[in-house]
């Protein structure tokens, strides 16, 4: 069985993903970590994460070696990572390490922007999982904050909405809702109400 989620930053598809990867026992791949590696790669060789070549270069140097998540996780990678993430180069370098992934003989689940709609169009199962931008903002600002941020919620949400302008408008495997992808908002829904309700709808399938 392969499981894709997608959706905008913040909307919850990761700890859903997680949740919903331990419940079938599936093994799972955070693709967001992947550009983020690409763009912490970037960075640390000096280079600027919108010069192609760099990106690339990043992309497909990629291994397994493990990168301190902590690292991963900030605000400035996150914006370098939607930069590199829109270069076709830098998709298309990832792209056979994501499909193999979903081949996993014991059934994969994927997240990300493009996973219903480009990376695993052929997946069993497709989520689309948002939110409001307010409570998308409101979510990411209290886990920045946990892990020491300093910077306002109004920042947070400049930056998420930046984030989703760019996902949403690039020309490559753009963010988009799958037009076979079932739509879970989570405005409204913690996080176990959110994973029952996906539960229920892949159950039904
Ligand atoms: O999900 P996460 O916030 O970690 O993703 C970081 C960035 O990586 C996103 O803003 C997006 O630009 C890019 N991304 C992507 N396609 C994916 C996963 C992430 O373009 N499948």
């Amino acid at each position: 069985m392969i499981i894709a989620i997608d959706g905008p930053s913040a909307s919850g598809k990761g700890t859903l993903a997680k949740k919903l990867a331990d419940h079938y026992g599936l093994n799972y791949l955070d693709t967001g970590l992947l550009y983020r590696k690409v763009a912490y790669k970037v960075l640390v060789a000096g280079e600027d994460p919108a010069n192609v070549e760099a990106a690339e270069k990043a992309a497909l140097d990629l291994d397994a070696s493990p990168i301190d998540e902590a690292l991963l996780r900030t605000a400035a990678i996150a914006e370098a990572a939607s930069i590199v993430a829109a270069e076709p180069r830098v998709r298309a370098a990832i792209l056979s390490f994501q499909r193999d992934f979903a081949k996993s003989p014991n059934g994969a689940i994927l997240d990300g922007r493009d996973i219903g709609s480009f990376v695993c169009p052929d997946a069993d199962i497709k989520l689309f999982v948002s939110a409001s931008v307010a409570v998308r903002a409101k979510r990411r600002f209290l886990e920045l904050e946990a892990s020491g941020y300093a910077g306002t919620l109004e920042e947070v949400s400049r930056e998420i909405a930046a984030r989703d302008e760019r996902d949403r408008n690039r020309k490559t495997a753009p963010l988009r809702q799958a037009e076979d992808a079932h739509l879970l908002d989570t405005s409204k829904l913690d996080i176990e109400t959110a994973f029952r309700a996906a539960v229920e709808w892949i159950d039904s399938r």
